[in-house]
């Protein structure tokens, strides 16, 4: 597992008056063209910074969301973003409306140092056979013809092997940001060498996506609570009944033995929140695991769970959370996700919030800050934490061990590439 160490960083170079791409995590909800939450811009901040005050030619790349089709693009353009950037920097940023071509060219050759470029977002070349997305190779040494060197610092992204994320760092001298460095080593620091007891709290809906983690987080946390969506499953492995609630039929087997191998390392709601839908009989009700009837949907921990989650959290050293414990879209299920988030703030222990909708509940009751960490990665921390290989990593591992002696030599590769 690549705690960074080993990987050169935005500090190991000299940036003056060299052109600098970084690859930043700037994919924020955006609604109408409102930013919702620019907590991944404000993450982005160090390392820009940094660049700018060392006299670098800052150029951006970034994605939004996701590009399948021409109509994709207007909701998924990045100038919102680069509004909100130029603002949380306090200097004009240079967006782009393109992502390659003339206009890209002059306005990195019109850059003087200390300069912020923004183009646009990385993949609207995907509607031209998934150049980005499928790691391009024209793409990618397209891109690093603009720089004299690469940073990521896209945590939320460093799980693609995408032409702006991995293909890119084969042609310039690469590094990782700062972003990056603080992410890595406070993920490896809890995964490797966890303060004790450790406690694991997993929600959300999709137990597919987390059973890796799971299985992972298993072989090293003292207990693992599970709540959320995924719960049910759990229940299903056990045979009790679950109404209409959530569940992944294809891993009941899967969750039997874990429940088998770990059941003692494995905490499960004792009751639950449950919503009937059924005509002529609406209610939502506070029932034991064990008493959800067929018309019922389990949607949040209940009242006891949540008071009894207390215990194991006022013991713990070190608390990782992914995924929250109900549907808190809707405040009637969000309670167990809320009332969790103050017990920890109260308890004391080390917080790694995992990313994904965890960390925007917290953001939205203003907690965030209050944290140990709040991983701006979903997918990414999640692969990490499951001890998978990080394209975005690799890639600057392998450039770290080129050779870039002139910009001729990265002429020459990108020539040979076209
Ligand atoms: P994350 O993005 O945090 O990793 P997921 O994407 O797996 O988590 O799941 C988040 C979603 O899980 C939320 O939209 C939430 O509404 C949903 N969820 C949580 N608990 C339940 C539940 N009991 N039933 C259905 N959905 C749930
Ligand atoms: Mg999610």
């Amino acid at each position: 597992m690549s705690d960074g160490k080993q990987l050169k960083t935005i500090s190991d170079y000299s940036l003056t008056d060299k052109k600098v791409i970084i690859r930043c995590d700037l994919n924020v909800p955006i609604k109408k063209g409102v930013i919702e939450d620019d907590n991944r811009i404000v993450e982005s901040l160090e390392t820009i910074k940094y660049a700018i005050n060392n006299g670098a030619k800052v150029i951006i790349l970034a994605h939004l969301g996701r590009v399948t089709k021409e109509e994709d693009k207007a909701a998924n353009s990045l100038l919102p973003v680069s509004e909100r950037l130029s603002e949380l920097l306090g200097m004009p940023v240079t967006f782009v409306p393109q992502t390659r071509g003339t206009e890209v060219e002059t306005a990195v050759n019109m850059m003087n140092s200390g300069d912020v470029v923004l183009l646009e977002n990385t993949r609207f070349e995907d509607l031209d056979g998934k150049k980005e997305s499928h790691n391009d190779p024209e793409l990618s040494a397209y891109w690093a013809s603009l720089g004299d060197l690469y940073i990521n610092d896209a945590f939320g992204a460093i799980h693609r092997a995408h032409a702006s994320t991995a293909g890119i760092s084969e042609y310039l001298p690469s590094g990782i940001g700062f972003l990056v460095q603080k992410e890595l080593k406070v993920l490896s620091g809890v995964m490797n060498n966890p303060e004790r007891p450790f406690l694991v709290i997993m929600g959300g809906a999709k137990l597919e996506e987390k059973l890796g983690v799971i299985g992972n987080l298993l072989k090293i946390a003292d207990r693992i609570f599970i709540g959320g969506g995924m719960c049910y499953t759990f229940f299903k492995a056990k045979g009790y009944n679950i109404g209409k609630s959530l569940v992944e039929d294809k891993y009941v087997d899967v969750c039997k033995t874990l429940l088998e191998k770990y059941g003692d390392k494995i905490d499960l709601p004792i009751d639950v929140m449950v919503r009937s839908e059924e005509v002529g009989n609406e209610y939502i009700k506070n029932v034991s695991v064990k008493e959800i009837k067929d018309n019922e949907e389990g949607l949040d921990i209940g009242e006891m769970t949540r008071l009894v989650l207390i215990y194991p959290i006022s013991k713990s050293s070190t608390v990782v959370w992914n995924g929250p414990l109900g549907m808190c879209e809707i405040e009637e299920f969000s309670n167990g996700t809320k009332d969790t988030l103050s017990n920890l703030l109260w308890s004391g222990a080390q917080v790694v919030l995992g990313g994904g909708n965890i960390v925007a509940e917290a953001n939205k009751f203003g907690y965030k800050n209050l944290f140990y960490h709040a991983s701006t990665g979903g997918g990414a921390t999640l692969e990490f934490m499951e001890g998978k290989e990080l394209p975005g990593l690799t890639a600057i591992a392998d450039s770290n061990s080129k050779e870039f002696s002139n910009k001729n030599q990265v002429k020459n590769l990108i020539r040979n590439n076209n």
